[in-house]
């Protein structure tokens, strides 16, 4: 095993081990959640090294950069989660290769991936991005709590995609546990429209543990893994804050 890849191995057996502690506390079994290693600014050696150390699941948060990786490990077996923002001329690009799309906050953006998906003749697998900011912050994504209503009854309606549950990133500098109890019970009202619906994309290296006591099922780790990045803000390049690749 290379150097990279000991420092891999132990960031990923200190995660796992938080994430079994965190599960004993709360009264949960560590199988009942998904670590998803955000891979983003990493490039496909270490994606490569991950698989290799057990990792099944990985995230992306850009589409050029997910895509390039992607097919760069088209022969490694991985789960492949898109968790940023995305712009709907993206969208038949993510689905051609995203197993989980966990930022849809938008009825344009559910219209644009529907027709994508449909187009490749499959079904994409989504969860709803729910803004926890308060007050709201629409440069960081997310629907808001009064407008989740239409946007479940618009991907209930969608043949080509399958709503799966929520997604949610908690504000910076508060305690998590408010805003993942908001988030927590936001699927639930995704529940009494779908009812399997059932997952809840919460948690990243700073409070993974709050995220797990609040039911999160699926968690998005990138630096207590890989280490730091250039960017630390979530990965918001300024080009993507806006959501000015939407088309009418
Ligand atoms: C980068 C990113 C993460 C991982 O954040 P860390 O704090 O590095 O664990 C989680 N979720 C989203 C949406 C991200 O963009």
């Amino acid at each position: 095993m290379d150097a990279r890849s000991q420092e891999l191995s132990a960031n990923l057996r200190a995660v796992r081990g938080r994430i079994n502690l965190a599960c004993q506390q709360a009264g949960r079994q560590p199988q009942e959640v998904t670590l998803v290693v955000v891979t983003k600014y990493f490039g496909a050696q270490d994606v490569r090294r991950l698989a290799a150390l057990g990792v099944d699941d990985v995230g992306e948060n850009k589409d050029q950069e997910a895509r390039e990786k992607h097919a760069q490990c088209a022969d490694v077996a991985l789960r492949w989660h898109f968790v940023g923002q995305l712009q709907t001329n993206k969208a038949s690009s993510v689905i051609a290769y995203a197993d989980l799309v966990h930022t849809v906050d938008r009825v344009r953006l559910v219209r644009a991936l529907d027709r994508a998906a449909q187009a490749a003749g499959r079904r994409q697998d989504v969860l709803v991005q729910v803004g926890l900011d308060d007050p709201p912050r629409p440069d960081r994504g997310g629907v808001l709590i009064a407008d989740l209503p239409g946007l479940v009854a618009e991907l209930a309606a969608a043949d080509g995609l399958r709503v799966c549950g929520v997604m949610g990133v908690a504000p910076p500098g508060v305690d998590p546990a408010g805003a993942f109890a908001a988030l927590a019970a936001a699927r639930g009202q995704v529940q009494t429209v779908v009812p399997e619906a059932d997952m809840m994309s919460a948690g990243m290296s700073g409070d993974l543990e709050a995220a797990i006591a609040a039911g999160a099922t699926h968690l998005r780790i990138g630096t207590a893994v890989l280490g730091s990045r250039p960017d630390v803000r979530y990965g918001l390049s300024e080009g993507e804050k806006s959501h000015k690749g939407d088309a009418q």
